[in-house]
């Protein structure tokens, strides 16, 4: 069998199925494939269930890519605004939970069940557990093999998403697409993941296994102040997810415990108000008791504040205002909320996420060189560059 379709989209995850709406919508013969047995299966596990959906403050600084100002067409043709509309005409409640991120009020099947009501309506055709053989491109239609049937279109959208958490349907296909297609994939690094460390980091995190603490994390001149978790397996929490995404391998980073106060004037005014007072007792007014009790044994110091001199007092100062670690990897694409880099950029039209060497051929989403900081961006990218995909193919 042979059919044809004006649009096909490989991958119905959240940029797939957004395209595969735009494009039904303006009478588009559009089939929506994935190998997958359940749809969204991302959108139905982000944000803790709730799916943390957009950021109100989405702004193209809050992406990484080879090419930063790649973001700005495709996120002005379809703003956060534009999706908070689709969410509210059908009407899903929802929260701003901090930081301008919106949350569902009940659940992420919410999301999912919207946008599969949305295809249906623009009479998408969808294919559940279907694995695509072969793309091939013929003059200007490309021709996919699914066992013995072949399906031919004009314009041919992959939205197959990044590498991170393959248990729920991750794949290279998007890259080896490209790849066959001859297109420069920058190079893929798990991000807005965990990061581990050597033996002696490691110890000091397990025994901390659990604590959380305001933190400033910092990597060169790029800083997040958020969250520091400390687990079994390193340091995890929104700041050093966040900082993953730009660390390099080899490098420090730098960690602030207590970003609101200057430890070296608060010791010394401490040392000349009270010189009597306890270094570990002290050190636990600003930090929770046990990590001041690690670091104060780190440092070797005890006893009251008086006997320990202004240098060691600065030591000591500089690992809580600037601590500086570096981590030996991270936890990878096993827990990594996304892929850094991907089809490069400068392959695709910004305008309509087209290719430059191939018309008709189409990269959306998490597949693409674009990234988003943890907050919900990675969704509003995956949302209008969907958008634009689907206005044009
Ligand atoms: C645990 C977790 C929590 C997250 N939370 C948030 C959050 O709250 N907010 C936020 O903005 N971002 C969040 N993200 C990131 C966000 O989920 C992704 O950036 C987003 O889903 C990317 O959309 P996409 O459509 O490009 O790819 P995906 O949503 O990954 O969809 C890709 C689709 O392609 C299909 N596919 C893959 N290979 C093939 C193939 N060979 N054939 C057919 N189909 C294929 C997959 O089955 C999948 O359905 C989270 C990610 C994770 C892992």
């Amino acid at each position: 069998m042979t059919e044809k379709y004006d649009v096909i989209i490989v991958g119905a995850g959240a940029a797939g199925m957004m395209s595969a709406i735009e494009a039904g919508k303006r009478g588009r013969k559009v089939l929506l494939i994935d190998h997958a047995k359940k749809i969204g299966e991302k959108i139905r596990i982000s944000g803790g269930g709730r799916c943390n959906f957009t950021n109100i403050h989405t702004h193209p600084s809050k992406f990484i890519s080879n090419n930063p100002k790649f973001v700005i067409s495709a996120l002005s043709q379809y703003t956060q605004n534009d999706f908070i509309d689709l969410i509210k005409k059908h009407n899903i409640k929802f929260h701003e939970k901090k930081l301008g991120q919106l949350f569902c009020d009940e659940s992420a099947q919410q999301i999912i069940d919207m946008l599969l009501l949305e295809c249906e309506t623009a009479n998408v055709v969808l294919k559940k557990e279907t694995i695509i053989e072969d793309i091939d491109k013929q003059e200007d239609k490309y021709f996919i093999t699914i066992s013995s049937d072949k399906y031919f279109c004009d314009s041919l959208i992959i939205a197959t998403g990044g590498l991170s958490v393959p248990k729920i349907g991750a794949s290279k296909f998007g890259y080896d697409i490209a790849k066959k297609f001859n297109l420069n994939i920058v190079e893929t690094l798990p991000a807005l993941v965990p990061l581990t460390f050597s033996e002696k980091i490691l110890a000091m995190c397990k025994e901390l296994t659990g604590l959380s603490v305001e933190a400033v994390v910092s990597f060169k001149k790029i800083f997040f102040e958020e969250g520091m978790l400390f687990t079994h397996r390193g340091l995890s929490g929104p700041s050093i997810l966040q900082i993953s995404s730009y660390w390099k391998l080899g490098d420090d980073i730098k960690i602030n415990l207590s970003p609101k106060l200057d430890i070296v004037k608060f010791l010394s005014d401490r040392k000349n108000s009270n010189p009597k007072h306890d270094i570990n007792a002290i050190v636990s007014e600003i930090l929770p008791k046990r990590l001041a009790h690690i670091i104060c044994n780190e440092n070797n110091v005890s006893g009251n504040i008086c006997e320990l001199s202004n240098k060691v007092l600065n030591k000591l100062s500089n690992s809580i205002n600037a601590w500086a670690i570096n981590p030996t990897g991270s936890e990878g694409y096993r827990t990594a909320e996304v892929t850094l880099g991907g089809i490069d950029t400068e392959e695709i039209s910004s305008k309509t996420m087209m290719s430059k060497k191939h018309p008709g051929l189409f990269f959306i989403g998490e597949v693409v060189d674009v990234t988003g900081h943890l907050g919900g961006y990675n969704f509003q990218w995956a949302w209008s560059s969907g958008y634009v995909a689907g206005r044009y193919a």
